[in-house]
């Protein structure tokens, strides 16, 4: 069953899809169009209800946040539809050359995406004909991952960065300290309105992604602590008292799992990546 709803704020379209096998879709990715400026192309299983979202929007310019498959799913299909230019971080145009193969679960809830050898590297802005958009790297769920920041209407268009102030699984290659790191730096950025992949938020949007640091840093530092004594990743897991999203875990074939956040943390003490 796939849905398809769609806000506007201010001059901000906002298209919500959403696809799942037997029920009502339980995840669900939003692009944005602004000004001319598409961002991200949604996930592939919702190709054809993306292409008529946006076949008569006036889209001049194409931006992707980062590689995963719910942001880049449709980037060919945009491309054949307006042949308009596709921008991404550079880390972003050179993964996409030869994007990380997906498991089933992740094809099966998201659909696969082709390759890409065209995107252009974006530097420190973009810009559309009413607005300057400011280009800010926040890596930690994705190396190659950026926010747009427009400073006057105070909107931050922050990809995955958010989607909730509590996180109940990572994906395998996910840095918690990094992440940290990229939600500090946004903090810093005088932002009212959150425009979010999955959850956006158009007030209060501060306080909550506020509200996920301190639950990093918790997560992070009481796994430090055990690590520090000696602990390993598996019995850290089991003394903090964790539990796995059952079905998330196994449907993922353990490529998202709270196990992995755990794993996270221990790699980047291990690597000497610390969330300040
Ligand atoms: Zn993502």
């Amino acid at each position: 069953m796939k849905t398809v709803d769609s806000f506007k704020h201010n001059e901000v379209l906002g298209m919500k899809f959403g696809h799942g096998l037997f029920s009502k879709p339980k995840m669900f990715v939003h692009t944005y169009f602004i000004d001319g400026l598409l961002i991200d192309t949604g996930q592939s299983n919702c190709r054809r209800q993306v292409l008529s979202a946006i076949k008569d929007l006036n889209v001049e310019q194409v931006l992707i946040t980062h590689y995963h498959e719910d942001h880049s799913g449709n980037i060919k299909g945009v491309k054949q539809l307006f042949d308009v230019p596709v921008y991404a971080s550079e880390k972003c145009c050179e993964i996409m050359k030869n994007p990380p193969r997906i498991s089933l679960p992740q094809k099966i809830l998201w659909g696969n995406r082709e390759a890409q050898h065209n995107l252009i590297p974006l530097e420190n802005t973009i810009e559309t004909t009413n607005f300057t958009f400011e280009i800010h790297p926040i890596p930690g769920h994705a190396i190659d991952m950026i926010a747009l920041y427009e400073p006057n209407r105070k909107w931050l268009f922050s990809a995955d960065l958010y989607v909730n102030s509590y996180i109940g699984y990572f994906l395998k290659e996910e840095s918690m300290a990094t992440q940290i790191q990229s939600i500090k730096k946004v903090l810093n950025l005088d932002f009212e309105v959150l425009f979010c992949s999955h959850n956006p938020q158009f007030k209060g949007g501060r306080k909550l992604l506020e509200k996920k640091l301190v639950f990093f840093e918790n997560f992070f530092e009481s796994v430090r602590v055990l690590h520090d004594k000696g602990f390993s990743p598996k019995e850290i897991f089991k003394h903090l008292g964790l539990k796995e999203h059952g079905y998330i875990k196994q449907f993922s074939s353990n490529s998202l799992s709270k196990f992995n956040m755990v794993n996270s943390v221990v790699r980047d003490i291990e690597n000497e990546c610390l969330p300040s």
